[in-house]
């Protein structure tokens, strides 16, 4: 199994820290609004990264956070009139309510910042008492200059990084590449610490709940390409000056998403809310469409996109609801096969979702004239319900009852019999069914 690697900008072997086991976080959402679809990308994605280890018969412990102690909620909770915690809570609902919407709730943690104020101190104080960080006019800042491989993750050069920020006049920090781990606030939500009155810094939260969840190393570190720098940087860096470590063995980043070849942004109006999209399309339809591109690549929405997705998703559906009718009226055995070397070929290659897709269709139509010349149909079904595990795809199929099957070959003999007015009456209470 290799993956792109973008700490190390190559493909590499996945060699896991415990034998079977995966531990995998990717940063969760900052809770002051509602998500909009480019933030489902990643969800999307690693819900099949973590789909596809578990079919290769991996223990996958997975972890999104919610970013819950933050200045923007601050700024939404004054904005709206309600508190800090109540802005959060309203979010974290939304959120859980589009991953149950997208069908990507498999997420095993889902630790929040408040849940770990203690751990933040507590690290905090490490850094500082290891002389990595420094206490100012009661914010800490981080040493970024200590550490000497600083910019490893988005190929930056310290120096350059160093030229090209602007010094502020009244800057507290010693450096200008220094980040807060600690700011002192005035207003809204407060916390007591050794340093006095205020709320942690981001890049410091994701690091400490990895640290308390999983320890100093996790396999995969993921997240959207926008978060490489700062935020992964400096949260390497902090790994670095405590763990002497970078924190995951493995970074993968996702593309973003670009509409009609715009990048989204609320000014132009092309800002899509998760909660909305999906009143558009049904989830397989918008997982279908990000797989069609390989996920480190950006990704661009256009109708066409949405209307092929949609043509895949019904011939997939089709070929299902054809093959599970045959499989119970036959008692046909199915649920054999378990893995498919041609899916891990495919897979193992960074994970190539479009060529598992094009594997797909290859396979709906293997099932299709199976299906037509009464051939053997469960190899290829087995196959395609695989897949679609892997990819998050869902399809309701029925299961007939006695009272169905019965019904079902009341129709078939009327056909034989050529009694097409009792065929057709019944064929109607078929399809009212959902069998045909
Ligand atoms: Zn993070």
């Amino acid at each position: 199994m290799k993956i792109y690697n973008t700490l190390t900008d190559k493909l590499e072997e996945f060699i896991p820290i415990e034998k079977g086991k995966v531990k995998m976080y990717v940063c969760g959402p900052t809770v002051y609004n509602y998500v909009h679809i480019g933030n489902m990308r990643p969800v999307i994605n690693f819900d099949m990264v973590y789909n596809y280890f578990k079919y290769l018969g991996y223990d996958v412990l997975y972890a999104s956070n919610f970013t819950d102690v933050n200045p923007k909620i601050i700024t939404a909770a004054k904005e709206l009139g309600i508190t800090e915690r109540e802005v959060a809570d309203k979010f974290i609902k939304a959120y859980l309510s589009d991953l149950e919407n997208y069908n990507c709730s498999k997420i095993d943690y889902r630790p929040r910042v408040i849940e770990h104020m203690e751990d933040i101190y507590n690290f905090i104080t490490k850094l500082i008492e290891k002389d990595m960080a420094y206490e100012k006019d009661g914010d800490v800042y981080f040493r970024v200059e200590k550490i000497k491989d600083y910019g490893i993750l988005s190929n930056q050069d310290i120096n350059e990084l160093k030229s090209g920020i602007r010094v502020e006049v009244d800057e507290k920090k010693e450096s200008p590449l220094d980040f807060a781990l600690w700011r002192k606030t005035t207003e809204g939500e407060q916390f007591e610490s050794p340093w006095g009155l205020g709320i942690p810094g981001w890049h410091t939260e994701c690091v400490v709940m990895i640290n308390s969840l999983f320890g100093e190393k996790i396999d995969i570190h993921g997240g959207g390409v926008d978060l490489k720098f700062p935020h992964h940087e400096n949260e390497i860096a902090q790994s670095i000056a405590l763990n002497n470590n970078t924190l995951a063995n493995y970074w993968m980043h996702n593309g973003h998403i670009n509409v009609d070849g715009e990048k989204m942004s609320k000014s132009l109006n092309n800002f899509i809310l998760a909660k909305d999209f999906i009143k558009l399309h049904k989830a397989n339809i918008i997982k279908i469409a990000l797989f069609k591109t390989h996920y480190r690549l950006p990704l661009n929405f256009t109708d066409e996109l949405f209307n092929e997705a949609n043509i895949v998703d019904k011939k997939i559906n089709d070929v299902l609801k054809q093959a599970n009718l045959q499989i119970q009226l036959g008692n046909l055995e199915v649920g054999k096969i378990k893995i498919d070397e041609r899916i891990n070929e495919i897979m193992d290659e960074d994970f190539n979702t479009p060529n598992l897709l094009s594997y797909l269709m290859e396979l709906v139509k293997d099932l299709n004239s199976a299906l037509r010349n009464k051939e053997d149909i469960t190899i290829s079904y087995d196959k395609i319900n695989l897949i679609n595990t892997i990819l998050g795809l869902k399809y309701d199929l029925k299961e007939l009852t006695t009272e169905d099957k019965e019904l079902y070959q009341k129709w078939l003999s009327y056909k034989e019999t050529k009694d097409f007015s009792n065929a057709d009456k019944i064929r109607e209470e078929l399809v009212a069914k959902n069998i045909l």
